[in-house]
């Protein structure tokens, strides 16, 4: 493992702590910078120049922004910035998986992850600070809550990561992004919409709806908005193929459970072409991953067009499961495949650096006192 810091931010560094006074462009797609400029009495166009300037080109100084007139950038310095995240941590792992640690405010701070494959570079960011639901196999959601990540704060991360390729010149560019960090996106719906279509906007990132992921637990009443508003491609974290053990494994099964889950799902794809849900299935030793788990599941997704990503789990000290055996993955998989199921098995990236799924925890000011409560609840079990 290789770990560079970066920078250290100061607790009180301005722009940091403390509420910053101008509107930072960076949090604006489109919609929103032709509003912006609406209300300043200019052409919608400018929108496009200012994605240009910001995400494409990576200019965060107005002055340097030579095709608006100078009455224009001086009114921009005025009232508006582009503020980029900092980073405080850069560590590659031995795989080449690389992870950032990006300083938010004085207390918090998110992880973000890029992946190399053979033919794409897969960033994996985070939508909030901690999360605010508790899947008992994950570590973000032990770490708590502290709140949701800015549009700003979500886009800065494929900003951040694109220029740092592009300085090393290596050719490298992200070419894929995840919501697979910390934190659940639809929880943070406001925020994330604006920023994934910012990823998929030609004058800023310009990636294709099918290389723009979202995973979610599964909070319907905000997949069935994601339905109305977006096209990216949605993964769905299911891990378990009956209502009993998903609701132990992921809670809010319980409010959200497994039949209204799928229906939403295929309301999600319904007027999509070509579009299929990928399913994420974290293989848990001895807890789901028996044959008649992969049988149920396989009934379960019957006729709804289906991917299964079948994810190794990733431990952390906290967490009372074992990864499941390769081989019993392998058979699980050839359940699924033999049902007619495409599945795949993700294989285990970073983990000499906490880069892999389920293990980035950031720096969480963590305002639920999970921790604390957990504590006391083993306290009073062993009292
Ligand atoms: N909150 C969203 C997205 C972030 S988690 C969601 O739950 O889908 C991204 C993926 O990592 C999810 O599929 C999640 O279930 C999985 N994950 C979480 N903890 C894990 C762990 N310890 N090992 C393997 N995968 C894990
Ligand atoms: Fe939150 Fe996703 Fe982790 Fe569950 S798996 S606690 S929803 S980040």
């Amino acid at each position: 493992m290789k770990s560079v810091p970066v920078k250290v931010v100061a607790e009180n560094a301005p722009g940091a702590g403390a509420a910053p006074q101008k509107l930072n462009l960076l949090g604006l797609d489109r919609a929103g910078l032709e509003g912006f400029f609406a209300e300043l009495g200019e052409k919608p166009f400018r929108a496009s120049q200012i994605l240009k300037w910001v995400h494409h080109r990576g200019v965060t100084d107005f002055d340097a922004m030579t095709d608006l007139s100078k009455a224009l950038r001086t009114k921009l310095k005025d009232m508006a910035e582009v503020r980029v995240p900092e980073p405080v941590l850069d560590q590659t792992s031995s795989d080449g998986t690389r992870k950032w640690l990006l300083q938010l405010d004085g207390s918090n701070a998110i992880e973000a992850v890029l992946i190399p494959e053979k033919s794409r570079e897969t960033l994996c960011i985070s939508s909030q600070v901690g999360c605010a639901l508790e899947c008992s196999f994950c570590s973000t959601g032990y770490q708590g809550f502290n709140r949701n990540l800015s549009t700003a704060e979500i886009i800065g991360q494929l900003w951040y990561v694109t220029r740092m390729l592009e300085q090393e010149g290596t050719g490298r560019q992200v070419t894929n992004v995840v919501f697979m960090g910390m934190g659940e996106p639809l929880l943070n719906f406001k925020n994330v919409v604006p920023a994934s279509e910012l990823m998929k906007d030609d004058h800023a990132y310009g990636l294709s709806k099918r290389r723009v992921t979202l995973s979610t637990s599964g909070v319907i009443p905000y997949l069935d908005r994601l339905t109305e508003v977006s096209d990216i491609s949605l993964a769905v974290s299911l891990h378990a193929p009956n209502d009993a053990l998903r609701d132990e494994l992921v809670p809010i099964n319980k409010k959200y459970p497994i039949a209204e889950l799928l229906a939403a799902c295929q309301r999600y794809i319904a007027d999509k072409p070509h579009r299929s849900i990928t399913w994420e299935y974290v293989m848990l030793d001895g807890v789901n991953d028996t044959d008649e788990h992969a049988r149920q599941l396989a009934r379960l997704l019957k006729g709804i067009p289906s991917k299964v990503n079948l994810i190794p789990f990733n431990p952390f000290p906290e967490a009372p499961y074992e990864r499941s055996s390769d081989e019993r993955i392998r058979a699980f998989s050839n359940i699924l495949s033999n049902a007619g199921l495409v599945s795949t098995t993700r294989k285990t990236r970073g983990d000499d650096i906490d880069g892999a799924c389920g293990q980035l925890v950031g720096k969480v000011a963590d305002r639920t006192r999970r921790q604390q409560k957990r504590a006391q609840r083993a306290q009073a079990g062993t009292a």
